[in-house]
């Protein structure tokens, strides 16, 4: 079955066709600047070389849709004949709230259940539901499926997910860690427990998906026990352009101070903080990672912050779960940075986690494969799994429809 994999935000929308019978992606692509009252751009890509290409007015997301079919059943370009090859949509949500712990097929109250977490994922449960709308709109009859951001970490026992507000806010509003990247740390996870052979309810696992944005997760016995990122992504260690965990007194300082509203200062947290925020340079650790080895101090402090942070929880990841078997690194930074990795592993010793040099600086930027980077005598073994949400969202998608 050929299974058409859609990320929708609210001005793009990613998709890419996987052949499930060998898991082979057929064509991918993006539909940008949709609904933005200026020219629209729209793509596709086989085996990596830009196949389709317009630049056109896209009204909304109905329209982007028919670009995406028209491009995949394009008589000359395209990679299927007929819509009807595509025999099921896997859809990427950002938040499932408490009510989904696994990946479903949407029916109305699903679709109702999306609309009511909008509150905790504003800018992407309504693009979500638009795209899987639009999806309906233009493939009608085509079974769908949502799978959660929020699914993996549901696992999580109140002890972890609980802030220390009044309790009444847990009931009332929901407010408690949800964590995202779910569908990243349970694939990577699991590819570790296969990596090694392993089952997955014999290993204490440390996955640090290190990306744009970034995570940690702790996964005991194969269930997120703990993750880094809370009620919404905000939360955890600095990340390209986050400010991560603060005293939430700041907020209130600089508001105050500045005569800014809440609002302005969450922005200013989510778009303007973090590696970029910092160094006053970029969001990309790329760049952050030259102008450092340069001598640009706050680059420096920016890759210095990034690095304690992703430390501290995996100390924190491993007193929860009383000791760690695995450390396993993910995601553009993750597979990518050998000095990051290097510098986050340093020292680590005294708990029996050591990695070995040579095969950590074997795994070339851009050419990321499954590794174990761990030294002979390290306790803990400390892999590379690159992650494939895609893959992971396909596979959901095939077993909810063909189980009926
Ligand atoms: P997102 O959270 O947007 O999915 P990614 O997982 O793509 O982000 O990670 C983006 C980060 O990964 C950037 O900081 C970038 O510097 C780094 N990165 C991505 N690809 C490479 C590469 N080939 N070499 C070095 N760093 C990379």
């Amino acid at each position: 079955m050929k299974i058409l994999i859609v990320n929708a935000g609210s001005s793009s929308l990613k998709y890419q066709l996987i052949d499930m019978d060998n898991e082979e992606t057929l064509a991918k692509g993006l539909v940008e600047r949709i609904g933005m009252g200026v020219p629209g751009h729209a793509n596709m890509k086989v085996d990596d070389k830009t196949v389709c290409d317009v630049e056109e007015p896209i009204e909304d997301h109905v329209k982007a849709c028919h670009l995406m079919l028209g491009f995949l059943t394009d008589p000359e370009k395209g990679v299927v004949k007929d819509m009807k090859e595509i025999g099921a949509v896997g859809h990427r949500v950002l938040h499932g709230g408490n009510k989904f712990s696994e990946s479903v097929i949407i029916n109305q109250a699903v679709m109702d259940a999306i609309e009511e977490f909008i509150p905790l994922g504003p800018l992407h449960n309504p693009a979500n539901l638009m795209g899987i709308k639009a999806c309906q709109a233009v493939m009608p009859g085509t079974p769908m499926v949502a799978v959660f951001d929020t699914a993996f970490h549901q696992t999580m026992p109140p002890k972890a997910y609980m802030y220390g507000v009044p309790y009444e806010y847990y009931e009332r509003l929901h407010v408690r860690r949800y964590g995202f990247h779910g569908t990243s740390h349970r694939y990577v996870s699991k590819r570790t427990a296969e990596f090694l052979g392993k089952d997955p309810k014999d290993l204490r696992i440390i996955v640090c998906h290190l990306g744009n944005g970034s995570s940690l997760s702790a996964v005991n016995g194969g269930k997120c026990v703990d993750t880094s990122m809370g009620i919404t992504p905000l939360e955890g260690m600095i990340m390209g352009t986050r400010s991560g965990v603060m005293d939430p007194a700041v907020v209130q300082y600089i508001c105050d101070n500045d005569h800014i509203s809440v609002d302005e200062m969450l922005n200013i947290c989510n778009k303007k903080s973090g590696l970029l925020g910092i160094s006053g340079l970029s969001n990309d650790m790329r760049d952050i990672d030259k102008a450092a080895r340069e001598g640009h101090e706050r680059a420096k402090l920016a890759r210095d912050m990034l690095i304690y942070g992703i430390r501290k929880y995996i100390g924190q990841y491993s007193a929860a779960m009383n000791g760690v078997d695995v450390i396993v690194f993910t995601a553009g930074i993750g597979e990518n940075n050998i000095e990051l990795r290097r510098d986050v592993m340093a020292g680590f010793e005294y708990m029996g986690a050591k990695i070995d040099q040579e095969k950590n600086a074997a795994i070339k930027p851009g050419h990321a494969y499954e590794a174990d980077i761990s030294a002979a005598d390290s306790k803990v073994k400390i892999l590379v799994i690159p992650t494939n949400e895609e893959i992971a969202i396909a596979r959901d998608t095939l077993e909810l429809v063909t189980k009926g």
